[in-house]
């Protein structure tokens, strides 16, 4: 597995593969690699004559600092990790290859993604997310790309991107991964205290029962009833809510099947865990 940090050695290794017509994949990642990334660095590989993944921390996309101080690094693990599934390269670029000095910022309209939802409680979020993705997209144009149906906005996000600036690039979105015990597996669960990973698999289990109950009573009753039972555990809902699957419009009340998803966010020791279902 080839290690790129810079641009020179990112467009050598580029330029091999090109000249080999090959195809590439490309996973982006913040590092702290676990099964999630994983599955998408294997479907990759699977699909693509060659595989890049990128580890970077986006500064740009946490609205909170003390968050970002916090993120885990463990280059040494992810490598290995990477080395283990034949991936061909990683690409880890210092901050300034991303936005190197006078860099230009890039507009897209993220049609009201930017202000509900995950946008609404992290200003600025998806606006960082955007401003490196089409970085990292500009750098590489890989034939496909891997992102995780975890962060489902984001998916929306990047199909956004994708429309105007990318329609070279194919997109696929994967289902999330999850733990035994039903946990979505995120970087942030090892920040979790012992007490406080005991009681996160209460997500997704009440994501799960509100998708039984679609099937017994309205959407704003077991949307209320959802919240209840996460609050009755003391965590702390950042928002628990029914979206149409293309739009992200709110539901007053269950959509047509394959269209509904409940998307949450909640607080949990201070560690700020999302997840979501489709149903
Ligand atoms: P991150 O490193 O958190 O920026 O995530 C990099 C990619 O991995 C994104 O496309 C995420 O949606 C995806 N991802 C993160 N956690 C999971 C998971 N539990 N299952 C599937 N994909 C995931």
């Amino acid at each position: 597995m080839q290690q790129l940090t810079t641009r020179e050695e990112l467009n050598s290794f580029l330029s091999s593969a090109r000249k080999q017509n090959a195809s590439l994949g490309f996973v982006p990642t913040m590092g702290a690699l676990h099964a999630g990334h994983a599955a998408l660095v294997m479907h990759s590989v699977e699909q693509c004559d060659f595989t890049i993944v990128s580890l970077f921390v986006n500064r740009l996309q946490f609205n909170n600092p003390e968050d970002y101080n916090k993120y885990p690094v463990k280059t040494r693990e992810d490598m290995a990790l990477l080395e283990s599934l034949d991936c061909d390269a990683v690409f880890i670029p210092e901050p300034e290859v991303m936005f190197p000095a006078g860099y230009s910022k890039i507009e897209l309209d993220l049609n009201g993604l930017d202000t509900k939802l995950e946008g609404q409680s992290r200003p600025g979020h998806f606006d960082g997310v955007v401003q490196v993705v089409y970085r990292l997209f500009d750098y590489i144009r890989p034939d496909k790309a891997f992102f995780g149906l975890k962060d489902y906005q984001q998916c929306m996000v990047i199909r956004l991107l994708k429309k105007k600036y990318f329609q070279d690039i194919s997109l696929e979105f994967l289902p999330t991964i999850r733990e035994a015990d039903g946990l979505a597996m995120s970087s942030r669960n090892a920040r979790l205290s012992p007490a406080g990973r005991m009681k996160a698999p209460v997500i997704h289990k009440v994501l799960q029962a509100v998708v039984s109950l679609s099937r017994h009573v309205v959407a704003r009753d077991a949307l209320k009833y959802a919240r209840h039972l996460l609050a009755r555990e003391n965590v702390q809902v950042d928002y628990f809510e029914l979206v149409h699957a293309d739009t992200l419009q709110p539901g007053q009340d269950w959509f047509k099947k394959g269209k509904n998803v409940l998307l949450t966010a909640v607080i949990i020791d201070g560690v700020r865990l999302i997840d979501n279902e489709i149903f």
